[in-house]
């Protein structure tokens, strides 16, 4: 499988800078349906806490280099707090909290025991050595240790980073806190990682598409999908939808794509990628750019990248009658409304790719416990979970006649308002 460092290195079309705004509008029509205290409701958007520290690194050329870091605890009510970090140049304040905020509603819609939280330097992986990327991971988990803790803040991998940087964290906070696992998620095996935490998020995404079918008397056998990002969430989801009995007609990554109306070799692709760090170039496929896959007539449309690539712009080239959110926040506002209009069915960021914050859960639960699950057990556990998490949303949504991604907010905000209320002030 390819390694995590080629996830989504596409930049973004959409306009930036608003990620949190969008996020927060999404939060304020839930809120409405729920006819929630204005009180309650500025307490749920506020984040709890934002750290933001100077990271200076000695790059290899023996100059000092000082990133911007940050660290996002949007809402703790339920439990520690929990998200990824995010190492890419795109990075700022506005796009961790809308992510922190993202976070918040995930765990508390597949009902793991956390919070919401979100990191991220603004870097560029791809063009630092290794030694550079430790020296920068070890200095801002050091800058912001004091606020992180297995009962804390417990972060995990997000695009750019992988099992590796969760490593450099995890040693580096319990060389001053002491051995502690469940600092981090999405750990090597070695280091107490789970099984099946590397494959969670794309299997989560094909397990929430396969329950949609299945709501809808369907199935995924025979049914074409076109995935933009081929990195960890693309690589599994397609990897998962050739297993059902899918067909994977198109993939592009931030070198290029291909398409194949047959459905591509998945297995032969991920050696093809092994190999050249690209889907580009893959024989017996088509050339095929990012916006022309956003138009293809397929079943399905999974967006597995960067934020903000389905915009008022190309929505309506969109011909798929499913789009399953794999990456976070991939729709922006006024494109949402534009394919719900065109009864186009949305599949939302926080429930669709919730299975690796589940199975960080698991790891989580696991370095505490001290006792190791099999495969098959992390599987059937995070099977569970998603299947569980679709009914609500899908039973909510038609009772309420909305989108997947209102009552998947109503439900979310529901519980986190519940914590907060019982909490007390
Ligand atoms: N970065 C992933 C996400 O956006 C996983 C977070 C986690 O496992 O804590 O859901």
């Amino acid at each position: 499988m390819p390694s995590r460092f080629s996830t989504g290195r596409f930049t973004s079309t959409g306009p930036r800078h608003n990620a949190y705004e969008a996020v927060n509008a999404l939060f304020d029509n839930a809120a409405d349906r729920l006819n929630m205290d204005p009180q309650l409701r500025s307490i749920l958007k506020t984040p709890f806490r934002e750290v933001t520290v100077a990271v200076p690194v000695r790059m290899d050329s023996g100059k000092i280099h000082v990133y911007a870091g940050y660290r996002v605890q949007h809402n703790g009510a339920r439990g520690p707090w929990k998200g990824g970090i995010r190492y890419h140049p795109e990075v700022d304040l506005d796009e961790v909290r809308a992510l922190a905020s993202l976070m918040t509603w995930k765990t508390a819609l597949l009902d793991v025991p956390f919070g919401g939280a979100k990191g991220g330097v603004s870097c560029d992986p791809m063009n630092m050595s290794q030694i550079e990327l430790e020296r920068l991971t070890r200095k801002f988990t050091a800058r912001i240790s004091i606020v992180l803790g297995p009962q804390r803040d417990v972060p995990a991998p997000d695009m750019g980073t992988d099992g590796k940087v969760m490593s450099w964290m995890m040693d580096e906070y319990s060389s001053r806190r002491g051995y502690a696992p469940a600092v981090v998620t999405g750990k090597p095996l070695s280091l107490g990682g789970s099984k099946g935490r590397l494959a969670a998020t794309g299997r989560g995404v094909v397990t929430i598409a396969d329950s949609y079918y299945s709501a809808i008397g369907e199935s995924i056998k025979g049914k074409t999908c076109a995935v933009q990002g081929y990195g960890n969430v693309g690589s599994f989801t397609a990897k998962f939808w050739s297993e059902r009995g899918g067909k994977v007609v198109a993939i592009t990554d931030v070198k290029g794509g291909v398409y194949n109306k047959a459905g591509l070799d998945i297995a032969a692709l991920e050696k093809f990628f092994a190999e050249k760090r690209t889907v580009a170039g893959f024989p017996g496929a088509e050339p095929m750019n990012n916006q022309d896959l956003f138009g293809l007539e397929v079943d399905c449309l999974i967006p597995a990248a960067l934020g903000d690539v389905i915009t008022s712009s190309n929505a309506n080239n969109i011909k798929a009658k499913l789009v399953v959110e794999g990456a976070n926040h991939p729709t922006q506002p006024d494109a949402d409304e534009d394919l719900h209009e065109r009864g186009i069915v949305v599949i939302p960021d926080i429930l669709a790719n919730a299975g690796g914050v589940t199975v960080s859960y698991f790891e989580w639960t696991q370095n505490l416990t001290s006792f190791y699950w099999d495969e098959d057990k992390v599987n059937k556990e995070l099977e569970i979970k998603m299947r569980r998490a679709f009914l609500d949303v899908h039973e909510l949504a038609r009772k309420e006649k909305c989108s997947y991604r209102t009552a998947a907010f109503m439900l979310a905000i529901r519980r986190v308002a519940e914590a907060e209320e019982q909490r007390g002030n």
